[in-house]
């Protein structure tokens, strides 16, 4: 690495992303492109000598930017948002350069320190009880996504439960969520070795706003239990992905504890709201789990990719997941002084992410972090308003957080009906390019998904999408 050379490129690739920012509203959110189109337009094997980046950046703007759908768009509301802002570009800039690879303590002590550290201080922020925290027993780890956050979880569940019960018991081991769980808890059990008979996605509905039922739940366990099967692990979800559902986590845990398992808590998204006092009452009940994740990556300011994991018992995870081989023995780690992230994780290598999180946390503050989330609720709210105030649509389940789920009402109550109608809107609207949103489906009901959550959003930007659902929810009904 030149450094000269790197001062000069640097710059250039800054004032093009800069660029980028500026006129990001000019794109259409949602990529238009056909399968393929890029195969067409790049040559089949690499160049044997090299260009210059002037070459690359023209390529950049002509032939991958058509190809992007832009989640930093004002007018992004689909899935969950996926937040970029400057201190988190500056965070992942400054873990670029340093490209360091902090797998042990000794590898670089800094990473592995500041990660302890910061993790520390967003767990004092989300008020989490003090034995997720590294000063007891437990602590924190960043893991790449929530994903890898639920499996790690799981397997230092599941390792615990079989040094009590032997390791031939794997297949009477049962693991629960609702069935709002996140496809990752399923995909989390499939790695593990789960059973797939012993995965209990537990059946929610309108009656609980699909929070899982305490009852019903308690009733499937208990029909485990006189099978001879083996409840090892719960899944609570704060802020289901379909429909933000805040599962009753104090009487979940009850459940859990009284029954040995395992209780985890995945707020991948709305953790991130609970960091305001008038939010905080979701988490109520946290102090009984043993572990506990939220993506910082999704509604906190710090860029993809950043998924904080706390848990009470650490030793847990690190009996699950240590090696110690030959080749990576070091004096600090041999007499137990440090911590060594590669034995909390699946991967050997990790990245410095706690940095870009410092520098959203140095660079925001609480307070500015909470007015950030507090306006998208603001915003989010606004836009349920709108929507209310058309009859022609309905709310499907109230705003908590900044996911509206609604639909446009079919003219005769056929769900079918209903259901094609609310796709064609969807298609509508997002090949409008002006904005992107997304779908689920509850009992039955094919339903749309507008989360308010990219950085750039206004107000003005809320009722230019609202303008464009009914714009095209005129066309569809035969208005015009
Ligand atoms: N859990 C919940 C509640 C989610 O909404 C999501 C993604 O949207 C995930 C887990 C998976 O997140 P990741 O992409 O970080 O694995």
């Amino acid at each position: 690495m030149d450094s000269e050379q790197l001062r000069e490129n640097a710059h250039k690739m800054v004032d093009f992303i800069a660029d980028y920012y500026k006129n990001i509203e000019t794109f259409p959110v949602l990529s238009q492109v056909e399968p393929g189109y890029l195969e067409k337009l790049l040559p089949d094997s690499a160049p044997n000598h090299p260009e210059s980046l002037q070459n690359v950046l023209d390529d950049v703007q002509t032939k991958i930017l058509p190809g992007v759908t832009h989640w930093q768009s004002p007018d992004y509301y689909a899935y969950f948002p996926s937040n970029s802002s400057t201190a988190g570009f500056l965070g992942e800039m400054l873990s670029a350069g340093l490209n360091i690879v902090g797998f042990s303590w000794v590898t670089s002590p800094a990473a592995t320190e500041l990660e302890v550290i910061v993790l520390d201080w967003l767990a004092k922020m989300l008020k989490l009880p003090e034995h997720l925290l590294s000063s007891g027993q437990g602590g924190g780890v960043i893991q790449g996504t929530a994903s890898e956050a639920i499996l790690v979880a799981l397997l230092a569940a599941r390792d615990k439960v079989l040094r009590k019960v032997g390791k031939n018991s794997l297949p009477k081991l049962v693991a629960y969520a609702s069935d709002q769980a996140h496809a990752s808890m399923l995909k989390a059990c499939q790695i593990a070795g789960i059973h797939p008979e012993n995965i209990r996605l537990v059946t929610t509905d309108s009656s609980t706003n699909y929070a899982l039922s305490p009852d019903v739940l308690g009733e499937a366990i208990s029909k485990d239990i006189a099978a001879g099967l083996i409840p090892f692990f719960l899944s609570s979800t704060v802020g289901t992905t379909s429909s933000t559902a805040v599962d009753p986590l104090y009487a979940l845990a009850k459940i859990a504890k009284g029954n040995e398992m395992w209780f985890h808590i995945d707020a991948a998204y709305a953790g991130s709201a609970c960091i305001c006092p008038e939010y905080r009452h979701y988490f109520d009940g946290v102090e009984e789990a043993d572990s506990f994740n939220m993506n910082a990556h999704k509604w906190f300011l710090t860029n993809f990719d950043c998924s904080p994991l706390w848990v009470k018992d650490r030793s847990a995870l690190i009996q699950s997941l240590s090696t110690k081989p030959e080749y990576l023995r070091n004096k600090a780690s041999e007499a137990n002084m440090v911590v060594d992230f590669k034995d909390w994780q699946i991967p050997l290598g990790r990245r410095f992410r706690s940095l870009k999180l410092w520098m959203v946390l140095r660079l925001y503050g609480l307070e500015n972090l909470q007015c950030y989330i507090r306006n998208h609720i603001k915003l989010a709210r606004h836009f349920e308003e709108l929507v209310a105030s058309d009859s022609r649509f309905e709310i499907v389940v109230p705003c908590k957080f900044s996911l509206v789920c609604f639909r446009l009402l079919p003219a005769h109550n056929d769900q079918d009906c209903g259901n094609k109608l609310n796709q064609d809107l969807l298609d509508a609207v997002n090949s409008t390019g002006k904005i992107y949103i997304s779908h689920t489906v509850l009992s039955g009901k094919y339903i749309l998904r507008l989360v308010v959550g990219a950085p750039l959003t206004e107000e003005r930007h809320i009722n230019a999408a609202w303008k464009v659902f009914q714009d095209e929810a005129t066309v569809l009904l035969g208005g015009v």
